[in-house]
């Protein structure tokens, strides 16, 4: 089945409430979203967030590389070598990896389609529910015990807190945060590269003192500073799950070799999508370390295509996909169900999400 067209829009949802990290606030999600589309008349959607402080892609860089590196590449391929599309999509832009996983996803979409059954089963079939952390912005402590509390009212038992902003500080606010939640609620620590990787010892063993019982933290210190990612898993106890510093396969082959995390963050939107993902699953699963996966500030669309991986593979045991609920209206059809923490998969052939309200594909 040949590819005859590849398309691009634009959504736009209002977020429940801003989104803020170490690295940056945003109240509405604007995304590109990509729709390929097969000989028999069939399509694929994708949908590709402009994060530019983690990925580099903007909205102009997005539309670009689709428009005039991706298409011409893989217009007129045969979905039927799906590898050979997959790898002329790598090989056609070095970088770029929120574009190329927008159209990843499409083209696994319509894969599924064509074979009448959902994706997750056709890249292994692990499971078929599972359950998501939510995450809690970084704001004043008082804010982010309210916003806790008020996630754990709505079934939420996995929390993963943004912090990074106020080195030392950030043990008062975590031990805030425990002592309103209680012991029951799991917390994971999200740093987003907010600390030096003297800091994150301290840090982090001062959370260890105080018996907070965390379960992980994330991205202690900068993508780049690999040697201080090594060196804080090493020096302390908690699990230390890397995120910016892991984007392709060949950062995860380097991360697993030296062992200088204990855990991989897996975003299709660094990997460049679900074909580059899987490679990082293979590793991980050969060398016995689990994987979060997890999303940027996107809409149900493409989170969808990040739960029909988590599904497919038992390595990924950890999952932090909670765009759809950070956003105040779902306007699609179809897809896996996400309902507060659970997500549960569906039999809709492909990556199953329709009515992609988008009046502007050109
Ligand atoms: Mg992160």
């Amino acid at each position: 089945m040949r590819i005859v067209d590849i398309q691009t829009g634009t959504i736009s949802l209002p977020l429940t409430h801003p989104f803020k990290t170490a690295l940056r606030t945003v109240e509405r999600l604007e995304d590109i979203v990509v729709k390929v589309i097969a000989e028999d008349g069939s399509v694929g959607y994708g949908e590709a967030p402009p994060t530019a402080v983690i990925t580099g892609d903007t909205v102009g860089s997005i539309l670009c590389a689709v428009h005039d590196f991706i298409k011409p590449a893989i217009l007129g391929m045969d979905l039927d070598d799906l590898e050979a599309v997959m790898e002329k999509l790598d090989a056609c832009l070095v970088h770029n990896s929120t574009p190329k996983a927008a159209v990843d996803m499409a083209l696994y979409d319509l894969w599924g389609k064509a074979q009448g059954k959902p994706l997750y089963r056709l890249l292994g079939g692990a499971r078929e529910r599972f359950e998501t952390d939510l995450t809690i912005s970084v704001n004043p402590t008082e804010e982010m015990v309210r916003d806790a509390l008020e996630a754990v009212e709505r079934g939420f038992g996995i929390l993963k807190i943004k912090v990074g902003k106020e080195g030392m500080a950030d043990v008062a606010r975590m031990a805030a945060i425990r002592a309103a939640v209680g012991p029951g609620v799991k917390l994971r620590v999200d740093a987003n590269q907010g600390w030096s990787a003297q800091e994150s010892v301290s840090i982090i063993r001062a959370m260890e003192d105080n018996g907070l019982d965390i379960e992980l933290v994330e991205q202690p210190v900068k993508a780049a500073d690999f040697d201080g990612l090594k060196a804080v898993t090493q020096a302390v106890d908690t699990p230390i799950l890397a995120d910016e510093a892991v984007f392709s396969p060949q950062d995860a082959a380097r991360l697993i070799d030296e062992h200088a995390a204990d855990l991989i963050n897996i975003k299709l939107m660094k990997t460049g999508g679900i074909y580059q993902a899987l490679k990082i699953c293979d590793l991980a699963e050969k060398a016995g370390v689990e994987c979060m996966i997890g999303c940027m500030l996107e809409s149900k669309l493409s989170v969808s295509a990040a739960a029909h991986l988590c599904a497919a593979r038992g390595i990924i045991t950890r999952a932090d996909l909670d765009g759809p609920s950070l956003c105040s209206v779902d306007p699609y059809s179809g897809g896996p169900v996400f309902d507060g923490p659970s997500i549960a998969m569906t039999d809709l052939p492909g990556i199953g999400v329709g009515d992609v309200p988008c009046g502007n594909w050109q």
